[in-house]
């Protein structure tokens, strides 16, 4: 039935001019069903076996596992159908009509990533299932640039299972095996407010603040004494202090004071083990004072993503590349992946420097390459038996 399946240039036309933007502003947020239902027709005229995977509470969202062959081992090729919002004024074109212009084909999701999707198909599309030792496998996610809900759905589900996985993330076809995690923290200060000419009257939240600043920046220093990564551009873990609230008027104590900062973990650090180190040093600094004090998560964590640099994986999309696996300074499902028992890479042929902009495009000249460097991957670890 691989006759079924429409042209590249026809898929990536399709992927492109159906809207998928999620966001966690509801006025943004659409349904990816309609790209998951294009995937799903894809891959079935392709002989897959289809399962759309509902997410529990988000009716509009679904994620995508279409399996060919069966068996344990195998290899993922994994995407996000979602986009971010855009900016429709600041684009040359409509940014759901794919155009091609300057051997480039401009859209919504051409780098990052859904058209990725179409040149996993194509690569699989003379394959026979029944020449598969191991499955192949086109995982599709929903919300990857919101809430990694597609992701954490597929954890929780323990699936899908194989032993590698491709994220066609933009890399500019160079190999990813690390990138940093991403917590969003914010600490709150509960004091008592009161008239400002007696200070025995409150508490104050913004004078404990104070104290919780400065506590934080020997925890960062600290940290970035303890770790360090050279594989990254900034290659210690970095503290963003982003946002602080409190008090309303000078002439009161102020009641309550929250503030609100970013840590990007290495790969070997764990969020709940730094957020225990930050309860611990605010619980010293507070004991049993009259500031009560919260620390709470404003997102959920992505951890840290690394995959072996020895993994099969690795050292094949090394080969075929002619790069060294890199480390990325943006966050990815990787962890996810890795999660499920996965090796898992980044590796795809847009360029993170067009991915959320306008006139985002994927440049021709990297489909081709892109093509051969999955056709070898699934020869290596579909079509042969590896173990
Ligand atoms: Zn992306």
């Amino acid at each position: 039935m691989a006759s079924a399946l429409p042209s590249l240039m026809h898929m990536l036309q399709g992927l492109i001019a159906t809207p998928s933007v999620s966001s966690v502003s509801p006025e943004y947020d659409q349904s990816n069903r309609p790209v998951v239902e294009l995937l799903a027709e894809w891959t079935e005229a392709l002989g897959f076996a289809v399962e759309v995977v509902d997410i529990p509470g988000h009716p509009d969202k679904a994620n995508l596992i279409a399996t060919l062959g069966r068996g344990p081992g195998g290899l993922v090729l994994s995407g996000h159908t979602d986009t971010v919002p855009f900016d429709e004024g600041l684009w040359s074109q409509d940014p759901f009509r794919l155009t091609e212009r300057d051997q480039r084909l401009y859209g919504l999701g051409t780098a990052d990533m859904k058209a990725f999707f179409a040149l996993a198909l194509e690569a699989a599309r003379a394959l026979d299932a029944d020449a598969l030792a191991q499955p192949l496998i086109l995982l599709a996610t929903a919300d990857e640039e919101s809430s990694m809900l597609g992701a954490k759905t597929l954890v929780e589900l323990g699936r899908p299972k194989a032993r590698y996985a491709v994220i066609g993330e933009p890399t500019g076809l160079r190999p990813v095996n690390a990138h940093k995690g991403i917590m969003m923290e914010a600490v709150r200060l509960l004091g008592h407010s009161g008239h400002s000419s007696d200070p025995s009257l409150g508490v104050n939240a913004l004078e404990g603040m104070h104290a919780v600043l400065g506590e934080i920046l020997s925890w960062r220093a600290e940290l970035q004494g303890r770790h360090r990564d050279t594989r990254f551009h900034v290659p210690v873990p970095t503290l963003n202090l982003g946002h602080i609230h409190g008090g309303d008027n000078p002439n009161r104590i102020c009641g309550e004071c929250e503030l609100h900062f970013d840590l990007r973990p290495l790969p070997g650090m764990r969020s709940a083990e730094l957020r225990a180190e930050l309860r611990e040093r605010l619980d010293a600094l507070f004991g049993e004072g009259p500031l009560r004090w919260e620390l709470r998560p404003l997102i959920e964590e992505t951890e840290p993503m690394h995959t072996d640099a020895g993994a099969a994986i690795v050292t094949a999309a090394e080969a075929l590349t002619g790069h060294p696996a890199e480390a990325a300074a943006y966050c990815t499902e990787g962890p996810y992946l890795n999660a499920l028992g996965m090796e898992t890479i980044v590796l795809g042929p847009g360029y993170i420097d067009q991915a959320h902009q306008p006139d985002e495009y994927l440049a021709l000249a990297n489909v081709q390459p892109m093509l051969d460097h999955l056709g070898r991957l699934i020869e290596r670890f579909c079509l042969q038996s590896i173990d």
